[in-house]
């Protein structure tokens, strides 16, 4: 029997990820990048552990890129007849998904309605399902939406709400939607079953820390709060984004120094975080190296870490009787020793206590508990966005209970 295989389109704004995923023995088969869509581009993949590339000199797409992905690539690897559905990675859903669905015409529409919150993302996303039906037409109702907001559909009102005049949110959809919403489902479905405890009795804080970082307060396996808002730009001190700060320095900038709204989102969205604060870098490899060596990084690291803590204690406040778990994920999540012990330390009062030792030996892709005996279970989980994205699809088109 042929074995059943999802792929996985995660469009960006210039790049294209993509990854061929067996959902039932949870094996990536095939992954890969498509980026610099604008100049010296190129189409990276791994498949049997053995690296692939093709570079291009002009411009591609896309719609280029799925092309050469089914055509050329699936061809190469006899992949095209094991291909049973299609995952899409959905940055906003709006307020309409409260899970993963099957694409229909309807559901087109709504990820249309929701681009104005993605402008970057949503539109080109919807590139993608459309050029899919006509290279996979065998497969056009085959294909599943899964959006990195629907997971916190189920926060309260008073989470999401801003505090605006009613009408942004009545009239505008103006509120919180959160993101990065499959890695914080995927990682709390993991720590529950590691911690042994039923999902739906589950409450634990998820810490997704990577280029963009945020977190979730989860009650009883479901969302409740999460740091990021209307976009990915508000909440924790990021790699390159701002976070939380006083909404008056936009008009300073925008009064006192004349800068247009172009170049202020520009500061706000790539030239602040880490690498603003650093003035060098993002990296948090190069981040830890250097912690105790440049004045600067250290201070904008305790600057990332200031904000994680605060974030970290205001959820501890909303978890239902008691905390199961803390998890840190994300590229930094799963690997920065540094981050981990300078942030747990400063949780003492939570009763969250750290064992150095594991948290030395808990990187580059393991998983485990890094907390001492006497601790609220501290987990390190790498995230798996692409797997949680194909299992729902599988789920979904064989109609199977989700
Ligand atoms: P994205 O949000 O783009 O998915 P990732 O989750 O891949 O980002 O995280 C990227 C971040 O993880 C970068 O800041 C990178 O420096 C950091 N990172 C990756 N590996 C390590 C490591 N071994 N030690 C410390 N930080 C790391």
């Amino acid at each position: 029997m042929l074995e059943k295989l999802i792929f996985v389109i995660n469009c960006g704004s210039s790049s294209l990820k993509f990854s061929v995923i067996n959902p039932i023995k949870k094996k990536k088969i095939l992954y890969g990048l498509a980026e610099n869509f604008n100049d010296k581009s190129s189409i990276i993949w791994n498949f049997n552990n053995k690296k692939n590339e093709i570079t291009f000199n002009n411009k591609i797409t896309h719609k280029f890129v799925l092309n050469y992905i089914i055509k050329e690539i699936f061809k190469k690897y006899s992949l095209y007849d094991n291909i049973v559905g299609i995952g899409h990675r959905i940055v906003h859903g709006g307020n309409k998904f409260t899970n993963s669905t099957l694409i229909t015409d309807i559901v087109l529409k709504e990820i249309k309605r929701a681009s104005v919150f993605a402008p970057l993302h949503n539109p080109i996303q919807i590139v993608g399902i459309k050029k899919i039906k006509t290279i996979l037409p065998h497969l056009k109702n085959k294909q599943v939406a899964v959006f990195d907001t629907s997971f916190h559909q189920t926060m309260p009102i008073e989470s999401y709400l801003y505090g605006l005049p009613i009408k942004f949110y009545k009239k505008y959809k103006i509120r919180r939607y959160g993101a990065h919403g499959t890695s914080h489902k995927y990682v709390t479905k993991v720590a529950a079953k590691f911690l042994n405890i039923e999902l739906n009795n589950f409450n634990c804080i998820s810490c997704h820390l990577g280029n963009g970082s945020s977190i979730t307060a989860i009650n009883n396996g479901k969302s409740i709060d999460t740091s990021m808002g209307l976009t990915p730009l508000e909440g924790l001190v990021m790699g390159t984004r701002c976070g939380n700060i006083d909404p008056a320095i936009i008009f300073y900038m925008y009064d006192k120094l004349n800068f247009n709204i172009n170049k202020i989102y520009n500061i706000l969205t790539q030239k602040s975080g880490m690498l603003g604060l650093t003035n060098i870098t993002s990296d948090f490899r190069y981040i830890e190296e250097n912690y105790y060596k440049n004045k600067n990084i250290k201070i904008a690291t305790n600057v990332f870490i200031h904000s994680l803590i605060k974030y970290i204690a205001s959820y501890s406040v909303l978890m239902n009787n008691k905390i199961n778990a803390i998890i840190f994920t994300g590229g930094i999540g799963e690997n920065s020793v540094l981050i981990r012990e300078k942030t747990i330390k400063k949780l003492k009062i939570l009763k969250f206590f750290i064992d150095k030792n594991l948290n030395y030996k808990t990187k580059q892709g393991k998983m485990g508990i890094i907390s001492t005996h006497l601790s609220i279970p501290i987990l390190v989980i790498p995230t798996n966005e692409e797997l949680m994205i194909a299992q729902d699809t599988f789920k979904i088109i064989n109609n199977l209970k989700y």
